[in-house]
């Protein structure tokens, strides 16, 4: 690890969506993919830039689609935290392998598997240089894991908050969907609520207005691109 800054950032968050590390298999995680993401966290994490993770769970279950299908939303919310689990512990195995310290902090304190989520500790991991990857959201039902980033975003006095997901910035609509849906370059906190652009739940986006913590929002799914992204360049969605 080195101490110079290649980047404005002191130290950031970056949340991971669920559903990139299932690659093109359509649910769990693809070996391949997950090995591609850590190599790129690894490149942004050896700049000396203090760094923290959360990942979703939706590559393995969301709590919302099992309470749809008659289960109680409550337990099947707990299941969706400890498919979270599951992501936070396989990114932490790709990490190390390739040199990257990291501990995991489970909001649902798991001893024999990880670390309780303990605010200080967390901070110093990151003062050592150790990418903290937090688990299992905030360890509550009814909520995303992106009112877990940024819950934790603003906790860890992050200077940002970036969400890698497989689309590539904040659209006019879901460019999945709609042909001509346009990507913005930026956009306040203010126009996503109101137009209702659901890059992440409304909650989350008001936590990170009210902190004044910027999101950009970029594919994690190409090759290099979070490096690219935190230095102002590559395709991405600011809203500040
Ligand atoms: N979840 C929860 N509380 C939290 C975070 C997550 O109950 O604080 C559950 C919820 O069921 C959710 C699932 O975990 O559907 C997986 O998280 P999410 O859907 O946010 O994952 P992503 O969309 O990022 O893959």
């Amino acid at each position: 690890m080195t101490d110079a800054p290649v980047q404005p950032y002191r130290r950031i968050l970056l949340k991971v969506s669920g559903e990139v590390l299932m690659g093109d298999q359509g649910f769990g995680i693809d070996p391949k993919t997950l090995n591609e993401v850590a190599e790129d966290i690894a490149e942004v994490a050896k700049t000396g830039i203090e760094l923290c993770l959360t990942i979703g769970g939706g590559n393995i279950f969301r709590g919302l689609s099992l309470a749809q299908g008659g289960m109680e939303r409550a337990q099947a919310d707990y299941m969706g935290m400890l498919g979270i689990v599951m992501n936070a512990l396989a990114l932490q195995a790709a990490l190390e392998k390739i040199g990257v310290y990291t501990r995991v902090q489970s909001a649902i304190p798991m001893d024999a598997v990880c670390e309780p989520y303990i605010r200080r500790r967390a901070l110093r991991h990151m003062q050592k240089g150790r990418v903290v990857i937090f688990a299992a959201g905030i360890g509550q039902p009814f909520f995303t894991s992106d009112t877990a980033a940024a819950l934790r975003a603003a906790e860890m006095n992050c200077d940002a908050l970036f969400k890698g997901t497989s689309v590539d910035g904040v659209y006019t609509a879901d460019p999945k969907k709609d042909a001509s849906a346009t990507r913005y370059d930026k956009l306040g906190y203010q126009e996503v609520l109101a137009r209702d652009l659901r890059v992440m739940d409304a909650s989350a986006i008001s936590l990170m207005r009210d902190n004044k913590i910027p999101i950009v929002v970029f594919s994690i799914r190409e090759r290099g691109n979070f490096a690219k992204v935190l230095k102002g360049e590559g395709v991405h969605t600011t809203i500040a």
